[in-house]
C-alpha cells in the first residue's frame, strides 16, 4: 500500500501551488514570530528612533517614546496582551 507523500516525491512532481502557498504562509509566519521575539522593539514612527524630534526650532524629547526612540511592535503587544491575559485567568 503507497505512502501518498512518499509517492508524491517519488514521482518528481512539483509540488502543488497550494502547498506551495501554504509552506511560504508558515515560513513568514515563523520569521514573524521570530523577529517579534528576537527584536520586540522597532524604530519610533514619530521621530525615526532618534527619540527626539523638532518643535519649532528647538529639538524636544520625543512625545510617543518619551525619548527612548524606540516603539514596542505591535506583535510584541499582542504577545504580552495574551500573556497578561493568560495568567489572570488563573
Ligand atoms: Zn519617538
Amino acid at each position: 500500500m503507497p505512502i501518498p507523500l512518499l509517492t508524491a516525491t517519488a514521482t518528481g512532481g512539483p509540488l502543488d501551488p497550494a502547498q506551495l502557498a501554504a509552506l511560504a504562509v508558515l515560513a513568514f509566519l515563523g520569521w514573524r514570530l521570530l523577529a517579534i521575539w528576537l527584536f520586540p522593539y522597532a524604530p519610533c514612527r514619530h521621530c525615526r528612533g532618534t527619540g527626539k524630534h523638532r518643535a519649532g526650532k528647538y529639538w524636544r524629547p520625543c512625545s510617543r517614546c518619551k525619548g527612548t526612540g524606540r516603539r514596542i511592535r505591535l506583535g510584541r503587544r499582542v504577545w504580552d496582551w495574551t500573556r497578561t491575559t493568560d495568567t489572570t485567568r488563573r
